[in-house]
């Protein structure tokens, strides 16, 4: 099962997607949350749980897991990566980067190194069933930032 979908993939974003649903990064729950959101995908029975700690107006910690397809859960790891550390206004901005990105909105260079190595997962939108499936742990993300 793993990789499946990712047949057309460019080799080095595969290369990372695979790196990531094999490791996940920043796995391990919190001590003590601020928040915690899950979310779920019908479609693919994809699972995501978000657990954040504010420090000031920053992700000062995040702790992103789940069980489901290689993109679900590559792309919520790679969200962990990119987002922690930053105010809450700029995860917002990543989030909408990536939403639009999957939607097939042309990003300039600039806001793809914003996104960093998310931009793996850009081949995800020729695939519009697999798009849920990459935008799980951002609505997970989305609503535990409006419940701090
Ligand atoms: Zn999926």
């Amino acid at each position: 099962m793993q990789g499946q979908g990712l047949g057309d993939l460019d080799s080095l974003y595969r290369e990372i997607i695979l790196d990531h649903h094999r490791s996940p990064r920043n796995r391990e729950p919190l001590a003590s949350p601020d928040v915690e959101v899950e979310a779920v995908n019908p479609f693919c029975g994809d699972e995501v749980k978000v657990q954040l700690k504010a420090a000031d107006s920053t992700l000062g910690d995040i702790s992103v897991s789940g069980h489901g397809c290689s993109i679900s859960q590559s792309s919520a790891s790679l969200m962990g990566e990119v987002v922690k550390g930053k105010s809450f206004a700029d995860a917002l901005k990543i989030r909408r980067l990536f939403q639009g990105l999957m939607k097939g909105e042309e990003l300039t260079e600039d806001q793809m190194v914003a996104l960093g190595d998310l931009e793996a997962l850009q081949g995800v939108r020729k695939y519009p069933v697999r798009i849920k499936c990459a935008l799980l742990a951002w609505s997970a993300l989305e609503d535990a930032l409006k419940r701090l």
